[in-house]
């Protein structure tokens, strides 16, 4: 724990979006979106799973990823233990991890057919745990070239252009995902990321593969933003490797792998906030921050306002509404301590709430 996305954002997001919950109505933090983009196994699916901590995705050196997965993290408190559940199969809970990667794959097939085949109808799945945000990450696709199977000979212009519907949204956040071992000067997530966010404000660069670069080469000038710069920059990974998956390595063994790797390495032990899991974790949590402060003010508007009717409804109503009246007042008072709370984690004055 402690390293997964949006661990240490948790708390005070979730005491937010619950007060807001509470009012009812449209008055919610939504946080963006975030998905994946890249080319066929370049280890979209890899970094999902690792920044969610759990292993759930099909993954592997084929195809696996052919069907759009929309990933509802759900914050809850009512069950210590974490489960899953898709829209398609209402009122089944999932314990069992790979049981979901197994349905995952079975409802793909049942779509498209086990021989290639790729749709851009989603699968939807809630993952409920006490350790998320309530945040939606979108698995996808990867761009692919040549047809293969029963797929049609417009495969790419199909895939990219399901690519597009996603990360098209302004409040989407891209993870650009690119593996060191191919030229990374032509990475067609980089080339899809700029077409919709020419600025690259919402775009982060993932490189992935670090670890299977051909010898004597390294990303370092990659990763400084020197090929293709990059406003919000990149973070350099190592994922578990197909024989990783075939012996059933875990996410932990994986991450402490991946900390070795970059500890002792001669080029990347000198990047350290640029390369691994854990920093691209730090990298989301710090834009989620930037997001929420922005819509904060707006929100708190929206319930200054809410009061202020409930305060004339109380005058007309006399007792009947006071216990509303003053459950309202309630609520704004916790909200102003934790916007107050907020502002000071931003400011980085709050240690224990900081995003370090
Ligand atoms: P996707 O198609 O982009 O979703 O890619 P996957 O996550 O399915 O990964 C494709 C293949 O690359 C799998 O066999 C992974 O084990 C492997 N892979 C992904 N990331 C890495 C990495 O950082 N290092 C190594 N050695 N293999 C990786
Ligand atoms: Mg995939």
């Amino acid at each position: 724990a402690g390293r997964s996305l949006g661990q240490s954002v948790i708390p005070i997001v979730n005491k937010l979006q619950d007060i807001f919950a509470q009012l009812g109505g449209n008055s919610t933090i939504d946080l963006p979106q975030v998905a994946v983009v890249g080319s066929q196994s370049s280890g979209k699916s890899s970094v999902l799973e690792a920044l969610v901590g759990r292993d759930f995705l099909p993954r592997g050196n084929e195809i696996c990823t052919r069907r759009p997965l929309v990933l509802q993290l759900v914050h809850n408190i009512k069950d210590s233990q974490e489960w899953g559940e898709f829209l398609h199969l209402p009122k089944k809970q999932f314990y069992d991890f790979s049981e979901i990667r197994r349905e995952i794959e079975a409802e793909t097939d049942r779509e498209v057919g086990a021989n290639k085949g790729v749709s851009d109808k989603q699968i939807r799945l809630k993952v409920f745990s006490p350790n998320v945000l309530n945040i939606t990450l979108v698995d996808l696709p990867g761009i692919t070239k040549v047809p293969v199977g029963d797929q049609p000979s417009d495969i790419e212009a199909q895939i990219r252009t399901m690519i597009q519907s996603y990360i098209k949204h302004e409040t989407c956040i891209i993870l650009a995902v690119s593996p060191a071992n191919s030229d990374l000067a032509t990475s067609d997530a980089l080339q899809m990321a700029s077409i919709v966010d020419p600025d690259g404000s919402r775009t982060i660069g993932v490189i992935t593969k670090l670890d299977i670069m051909d010898r004597g080469t390294d990303a370092c000038r990659f990763l400084l933003g020197k090929v293709v710069p990059l406003r919000l920059g990149y973070i350099g990974v190592v994922n578990r490797s197909q024989e990783d998956i075939a012996h059933n390595r875990t996410i932990a063994e994986a991450l402490a792998h991946e900390e070795n790797f970059f500890r002792s390495h001669p080029v990347y032990h000198g990047l350290s906030d640029r390369c691994g899991i854990p920093q691209l974790a730090k990298k989301l949590n710090q834009i989620l921050v930037q997001h929420i402060r922005m819509v904060i003010p707006g929100l708190k508007a929206r319930l200054t306002a809410q009061m202020v009717a409930v305060g004339k409804e109380l005058n007309t109503l006399g007792e009947i509404t006071e216990s509303k009246a003053s459950q309202g007042a309630f609520l704004l008072n916790i909200l102003t301590k934790y916007c107050e709370a907020f502002a000071a984690m931003v400011e980085g004055k709050n240690e224990e709430m900081s995003t370090t």
